[in-house]
């Protein structure tokens, strides 16, 4: 008996060179999963048997039973090359956009990706999500052109003709990566098939090939085809198999820990890249400060929650004391595991570059920085896609299964953070928010199926936001009860340009000291003036609260107190309670009663909120609502079809494109009209259509609706009609 794999998975992860961490990045269906598993079987850490249908990479039954991939769980893989052994840690990503969020924490965990193509259908809109994701966390591609044995079977393609789809789609690719890819890496990234960046090859029958290798091992298009022609497509996973062909180019063109964080960090980290920690980070080194980012929870039967995600620095040693940032807590480390295929095998200490399992980690959540020293500065946020834009209110069948209900959902809510759940203290309901329908059902069968808690749902409502359109004509006087302390503020739209910062999370969110001066440089580039720039003291959920006043004897001692009302209305807006977005308030003067006693938050709060609901109402507040923008595919006989769904769903038609009898077609649709439009579509097609979501904004609702749409929510939250 030779070492066994988990003894020889350990021992590589030692050597950061000898490790590569990649994801797949598909459009669903695109056979993601198929290829998970004949790396896995190929490596040797399943059995061959049972790739293809075992689904190691689908944990969850209703993920089977949809066919998707949802959750991201990593496995890993020992693989050879050149007499040196490799560790891959290969972290699962979901190819449903309804489920964006997990796109960027999988992306946050890896240097590398494998974006995997039909060969087809070519580039679909989930491949082009995920990728650019996977380019902003700067993870570096490569290109897999699967389902060749579709080419040669279905199509019968002639060697030439396979040549020409494989440079359509690789001009796709590249022409897609220099769109997005950072400017120093534009064509450093380009894939390209002399190299071996690009390899080609089936999932289904185990086999794939790259130009290197065809030179290596004498192999030809035409062979290719005589094997499947003479009915011996077999042969073709003996001779060049999927994993060592796909593996070779995953450890030759993607990078190690060591080299990729040498230029992710920068991107990754906001802190002093001199600093021991900034040193540390850049180099990957063990001994450094211990940095480890959870991207992923998953909840063990046996163990309870364990925090997947990535050591960038140090080495994590069970008993370990650690300090979760964000949360503000402590925790100590009870176990550390590495993954041995997609079984999680204990050790006692691992070192950075790898891809591990924590437990013991409480209260951490997806995206959190974990390290010695408590006043670490942490990873950047991890960016959602998508705001959670639907809601269903949940609750349990039977009464008595309250209790479980409550610890289901904050279960959930642990696993899936893009899930956002609130419990209405009146009623005792869970209200639970989510990208899209789709993503809300997936949930909700999870909870009766697998937590095996039978619920109730309310029919999914949209969550609108809250916008003003022009500046308070004067400032507005928000009095506290006692008369004595009076704020005199203005609000008005956020500026384009900050709005689009904003959104790209280059002005990051948080309350920020009077000597803080991190966002100065963003603003003043933003046109900012450096005065002003000083000013912004926070930023909230795409609101921007400024400080205006000069000189106010104790405004210091209440200003905490003013932020949490600014963040309170800017959560709970003044027309029907909605969220708020793009407003930007500004404390232009302040008068405070001299004794504290009379200036406690009894007193700030309501003034504060007044004064701001009131600045609203005189600056033409309107609702705004969530507009998807989708894409639709069908035969084009259903084109007539397709384009009156969407005009009857108050949308807009923006594109269609004709190729072959096949027609793309883009629409912007506002979320409230799209409920249905799965079996919409069903119905309208013969079940031959299918659409996905390409981007989301939010939009002026038309004025004739505002009045309804007002009432609805007011009403539904148990509100009086008239403020
Ligand atoms: P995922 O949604 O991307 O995870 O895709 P799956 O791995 O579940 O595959 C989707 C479908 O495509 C399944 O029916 C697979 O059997 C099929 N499939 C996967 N790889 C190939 C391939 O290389 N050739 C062919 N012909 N079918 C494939």
């Amino acid at each position: 008996m030779g070492e066994k794999n988990v003894d020889k998975v350990v021992r590589i992860s030692q050597s950061p060179e000898q490790i590569r961490n990649i994801a797949i990045c598909a459009h669903i269906d695109h056979g993601k999963t198929t290829l998970s598993d004949n790396l896995l079987a190929g490596a040797g850490m399943m059995s061959e048997a049972l790739a293809g249908n075992a689904r190691q990479l689908d944990f969850h039954d209703d993920e089977q039973e949809r066919g998707i991939t949802i959750d991201s769980a990593s496995v890993s893989m020992a693989h050879e090359l050149k007499g040196k052994e490799y560790l891959i840690n290969l972290m699962d990503t979901p190819g449903h956009v309804d489920f964006g969020g997990d796109v960027t924490r999988a992306m946050r965990a890896v240097d590398g990706a494998v974006v995997l193509v039909d060969a087809v259908e070519g580039m679909m809109p989930q491949t082009e999500t995920v990728l650019k994701q996977a380019l902003r966390e700067r993870v570096k591609p490569i290109l897999f052109i699967n389902k060749c044995d579709r080419l040669i079977k279905e199509l019968q393609y002639t060697p030439q003709q396979m040549q020409e789809t494989f440079v359509k789609i690789i001009t796709n690719v590249n022409r897609f990566i220099d769109g997005i890819a950072p400017e120093e890496f534009k064509d450093k990234w380009n894939v390209n098939v002399a190299d071996g960046s690009v390899c080609f090859g089936s999932g289904f029958h185990n086999w794939a090939l790259s130009i290197p290798y065809m030179q290596e091992n004498n192999i030809t298009f035409g062979d290719i085809a005589d094997a499947y022609n003479n009915g011996e497509h077999k042969v073709l996973g003996k001779k060049c198999p999927l994993h060592v062909v796909l593996l070779n180019s995953v450890i030759e063109h993607l990078p190690s820990p060591t080299k990729a964080q040498s230029y992710r960090i920068a991107r990754l980290w906001t802190g002093d890249l001199e600093s021991a920690e900034g040193k540390s980070l850049l180099a990957c080194d063990p001994k450094g400060p211990l940095f480890f980012v959870a991207v992923k929870i998953v909840i063990d039967p046996n163990a309870g929650e364990v925090a997947a995600g990535r050591i960038f620095s140090g080495t994590m040693k069970r008993g370990d004391s650690v300090h979760l940032i964000r949360a503000k807590t402590s925790a100590r480390v009870q176990q550390v595991s590495i993954y041995n295929g997609a079984k999680r095998e204990l050790v006692d200490s691992i070192p950075c570059g790898n891809i591990v399992g924590v437990v013991g980690l409480k209260g951490v959540f997806p995206g959190e920085t974990v390290t010695v020293k408590a006043d670490t500065e942490p990873f950047v946020e991890i960016r959602h896609i998508f705001d959670p834009v639907v809601t269903k209110s949940i609750e349990a069948t039977k009464p008595g299964d309250l209790p479980k209900l409550i610890e289901v959902m904050r279960q959930v809510g642990k696993e899936d953070p893009t899930i956002v759940i609130k419990m209405n203290e009146e009623t005792g309901e869970f209200l639970m928010s989510g990208m899209g329908e789709l993503h809300l059902e997936v949930i909700e069968n999870r909870i009766e199926k697998e937590k095996g808690v039978k619920v109730k749902t309310s029919p999914p409502i949209v969550v609108y936001r809250e916008a003003v359109n022009k500046k308070t004509p004067q400032e507005v006087e928000g009095k506290s009860p006692n008369k004595h302390n009076k704020f005199y503020i203005t609000v008005e739209p956020v500026s384009e340009a900050v709005r689009a910062a904003i959104g790209k999370k280059e002005i990051q969110e948080g309350r920020i000291k009077k000597k803080d001066t991190r966002l100065v440089p963003t603003l003043t580039a933003l046109g900012f003036s450096n005065d002003d720039a000083k000013r912004v003291r926070a930023v909230y959920e795409g609101n921007l609260f400024v400080d205006n006043t000069r000189g106010i004897v104790h405004l210091e001692e209440i200003m905490e107190l003013v932020f949490d009302t600014f963040e309170d209305v800017m959560l709970n807006g003044g027309i029907a309670r909605e969220p708020c977005v793009n407003v930007k308030v500004t404390l232009h003067d302040v008068k405070l009663h001299e004794d504290a006693i009379h200036r406690g938050p009894a007193q700030i709060y309501p003034a504060m909120r007044e004064g701001i609901r009131d600045a609203m109402k005189l600056s033409a507040p309107s609702l705004f609502e969530p507009v998807q923008l989708l894409q639709f595919e069908a035969p084009t006989d259903y084109m007539g079809e397709i384009s009156k769904l969407i005009s009857n769903k108050r949308g807009q038609l923006l594109d269609m494109v004709q190729e072959g009898d096949h027609v793309t077609v883009k629409g912007r649709l506002p979320v409230a009209e799209m409920f249905g439009l799965t079996d919409n579509l069903r119905s309208a097609t013969g079940g031959r259509g299918s659409f996905f979501v390409l981007d989301q904004s939010f939009e002026k609702l038309p004025s004739e609706l505002q009045p309804k749409v007002v009432k609805q929510i007011r009403t539904r939250k148990g509100l009086s009609l008239e403020e």
